[in-house]
């Protein structure tokens, strides 16, 4: 694992950190916590396995399952924050910014599989 990838993951797990004590200080007894938005790079070379996680709430535990992986860290530049979410009914607060990220997520998504098709087609 290259230095880099192991300072943003130092980042990422530090956020988690915080994200878990807002929750059991601030939000204690509440309807309402903090989940991760998940903020893939949308670059030629995000995995979509990242790409399909961009604009998507995770809890503090699924995002450190994901990063025990080692090869979700290797070349990883997606970034965490932290976004109140209701924990009854999924609601957040931030539609619209949730639907910008749903909006550029499949536009990506679309744009990796046209690159992947005409990549097959030179090969053959
Ligand atoms: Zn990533």
């Amino acid at each position: 694992m290259k230095q880099n990838d192991n300072q943003l993951l130092k980042m990422r797990l530090a956020t988690l950190d915080s994200t878990d004590s807002m929750n059991t200080t601030v939000y204690d007894d509440s309807d309402w916590k903090m989940g991760v938005l998940w903020w893939s790079a949308l670059s030629p070379s995000s995995k979509v396995s990242h790409v399909e996680r961009h604009g998507r709430i995770y809890s503090t535990n699924e995002v450190r399952d994901f990063y025990t992986h080692s090869e979700n860290v290797e070349g990883c530049s997606c970034s965490l924050s932290p976004i109140l979410f209701n924990v009854k009914t999924g609601e957040v607060l931030q539609t619209e910014l949730i639907e910008k990220m749903d909006l550029a997520r499949n536009e990506h998504l679309k744009t990796l599989r046209l690159s992947t098709i005409t990549n097959q087609q030179l090969d053959n």
